[in-house]
């Protein structure tokens, strides 16, 4: 079923001129049209084994001696302090010398965000960045470790769900790099937070070198992929990315007297009705954040509203969550109190910069 979804049928062999396509064309239009519903994203290499059951040691590739557990998204590397932003897919394919062979192919139809051809400017090495329109929301695939960028590939580019863009690799800009037992493809799925990034930066690390402009990590906040698809190929058809953002695991609350920045704009889907706020105009916005920083919920306030005079405040923290990811750190107890940290502080300013 998936190759027959892949490859554009009908078009290699054109039907002789009298012969009636027509209940083949309505055939392959319903299909289509199912398919695309019934799969948001798609996985990006021939590696289905995530869904199988136990399949897990065959999707992923943990760190060096450590269980496929540390490649996956989450606090799970260096006993919960280090963060891993996406999934590292294990390699199905090798050439003679046992290099990765495997295609790398887009997740969903979009357009060619940014590619990164010089592996010594990331630890992703080669990678390319597809930028998507999901439920409205705007979304940012990432594929890294490329060995080869598809020939032609161009910034702006349409590309369909399913199309190859590269060749599976282990760039890398890394002391240690990548061995060959550990090939693989690392994909992650991120919501972009904004266009004034780079101006962001200028002020806030004067001098510092700035290679990737607006597409820099620090202006992408990643989501779960593992998740995402998981839930999709549960629910089919009925699958919401939207539904499934809003609902987040909540790590902490901050009030932010602020009402103009480029993040409402981009993603106004998550914003919250309050008819106080409608009725008396908003002068801020109440954000629920999750541990990796991705602000899921925003309500906006009117004055009355609140109390607080500071530009941030911090409202609550969910205790359980902080301990359970504990990698990031946007909040800290100080004296027994939660405050937000200097990265916390950092995150809401270049949200609503
Ligand atoms: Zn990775």
């Amino acid at each position: 079923m998936t190759a027959f979804r892949n490859s554009p049928v009908g078009l290699k062999h054109p039907a002789p001129a009298r012969w009636d396509s027509t209940p083949y064309l309505l055939f392959f239009a319903l299909f289509t049209s199912f398919s695309l519903r019934a799969e948001t994203f798609r996985l990006p290499t021939s590696n289905r084994a995530i869904f199988e059951k136990g399949g897990e040691e065959k999707f992923f590739v943990g760190t060096t001696g450590k269980p496929w557990t540390s490649g996956t998204f989450g606090c799970v590397r260096s006993g919960g302090f280090q963060m891993h932003e996406g999934l590292d897919i294990r390699c199905l394919q090798r050439d003679k010398r046992g290099e990765p062979i495997d295609s790398v192919a887009a997740t969903a139809d979009g357009t060619v965000a940014y590619i990164n051809a010089k592996p010594s400017l990331s630890n992703y090495g080669n990678y390319i960045l597809l930028r998507h329109k999901i439920d409205g929301l705007e979304i940012i695939s990432l594929y890294a470790h490329l060995s080869k960028i598809r020939d032609g590939l161009k910034r702006g580019q349409t590309i369909k769900a399913g199309e190859v863009i590269g060749t599976m690799g282990r760039t890398s800009n890394t002391h240690e790099g990548i061995s060959k037992e550990r090939a693989h493809v690392h994909f992650e799925l991120d919501v972009f937070v904004n266009d004034r990034f780079s101006a962001w930066y200028k002020k806030t690390s004067p001098g510092s070198l700035n290679d990737h402009g607006d597409w820099n990590g620090h202006n992408l906040i990643a989501i779960d992929p593992q998740k995402i698809l998981r839930e999709q190929n549960r629910l089919g058809e009925k699958f919401s990315l939207l539904a499934l953002l809003r609902n987040e695991k909540e790590l902490c609350r901050v009030l932010v007297r602020d009402t103009n920045f480029p993040w409402l704009k981009r993603y106004p889907q998550l914003i919250r009705a309050n008819p106080k706020a409608e009725k008396e105009g908003a002068v801020g916005y109440e954000v629920a954040v999750d541990f990796n920083g991705f602000a899921f919920e925003w309500i906006p306030r009117a004055a009355s509203e609140i109390k607080s005079k500071s530009k941030i405040q911090l409202l609550s923290v969910n205790d359980a969550d902080e301990k359970k990811n504990p990698a990031r750190k946007f909040v800290v107890q100080r004296k027994g109190r939660w405050e937000l940290s200097a990265r916390g502080l950092a995150l809401f300013d270049l949200l609503t910069f």
